[in-house]
């Protein structure tokens, strides 16, 4: 592309960066849909989060991505929150408005998104999430809005699972979540549970590791999907799928996560060809020498 006096930037705010994938996928959304923008990262040192996203407003970026570890700590710098992000307590998609930035989570609809692209639904199911973190929050607040049967949250640390189960009935206005701990695997009743990974064990450069070993584990889990994207098959992906289950990776999460927010800013519609073309510009950024 040709950078000139017209060029709309974006970016990625956090710290570190260095090992986002999200330029591969703007850049190429860009390119393809012949827009005059550009996408970076910006390391932001710790401390510093007011200043940058003001710092961003009076540099005229058109919108800005927030990862690790900022989604919560820009909250207060913002002009606007969007009711999602407010409820889930993270941002990572800041859109321009008069005089600053409103903020969005595109994560949970990029999972949503990514999920009815691989032919999964959370309506009328099992949900079993598997850590208690932000992110395992997040996907609980979504399986509550995409109508799930039960919701079992299972966590190393009880009081985190059992905190994010009070919340969700809250949310629910009745008993939908439970909370176990992760060494109570074998108790879960019945079987055919969504199971959706949500810990950072299996994660690079870790890839041996999964959260649980035991076959008689994964014998009930009929769908896993692991929202760890690097290693695009994680060793939770393979014990699913070894035990007759279906299993899915994050990779499809962080495009549509970067799909919807790309939306936002342009106001373009993404189409599932276009799509496909980001999420192989994604994979092979995956696989280029990091320097
Ligand atoms: P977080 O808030 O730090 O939570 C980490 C969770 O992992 C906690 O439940 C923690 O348990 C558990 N955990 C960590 N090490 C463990 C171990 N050795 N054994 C058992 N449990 C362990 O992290 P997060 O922000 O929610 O992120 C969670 C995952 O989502 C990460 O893998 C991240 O890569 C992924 N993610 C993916 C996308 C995407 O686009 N695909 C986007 C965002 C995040 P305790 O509570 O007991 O400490």
């Amino acid at each position: 592309m040709i950078i000139n006096g017209y060029t709309r930037t974006c970016g990625v705010m956090g710290n570190p960066v260095e090992h986002t994938m999200s330029p591969a996928i703007h850049n190429t959304l860009a390119e393809e849909l012949g827009e005059n923008l550009t996408y970076v990262p910006f390391r932001v040192p710790e401390g510093h989060v007011g200043e940058a996203v003001k710092g961003a407003f009076a540099l005229n970026l058109l919108g800005v991505n927030v990862t690790v570890p900022y989604k919560s700590e820009v909250i207060p710098f913002l002009k606007e929150i969007d009711p999602l992000a407010e409820t889930i307590g993270a941002v990572n998609t800041l859109v321009r408005v008069e005089e600053g930035f409103m903020g969005y989570n595109t994560d949970m609809p990029g999972l949503y998104r990514a999920m009815c692209d691989d032919g999964v639904a959370m309506e009328g199911e099992k949900v079993l999430i598997l850590g208690a973190g932000g992110v395992a929050r997040a996907v609980a607040i979504l399986a509550v809005q995409k109508g799930a049967d039960r919701i079992i949250i299972m966590n190393r640390t009880l009081e985190k699972a059992q905190k994010i189960a009070e919340e969700v009935n809250g949310l629910a206005k009745g008993q939908l979540a439970s909370a176990r701990e992760l060494g109570e695997y074998a108790s879960l009743p019945g079987e055919g549970y969504l199971a959706i990974q949500a810990t950072n064990v299996g994660m690079f450069p870790k890839t041996e590791e999964a959260l649980i070993e035991d076959a008689a584990f994964y014998e009930k889990i009929r769908t896993g999907y692991d929202l760890i994207f690097n290693p695009a098959e994680t060793r939770f992906m393979s014990l699913v799928k070894r035990s007759g289950g279906r299993a899915f990776s994050g990779l499809k999460m962080l495009l549509y996560q970067g799909i919807i927010a790309y939306e936002l800013w342009t106001g373009a519609e993404v189409d599932a060809v276009l799509a496909e073309k980001a999420y192989a510009a994604m994979r092979k950024a995956m696989n280029q020498p990091k320097c």
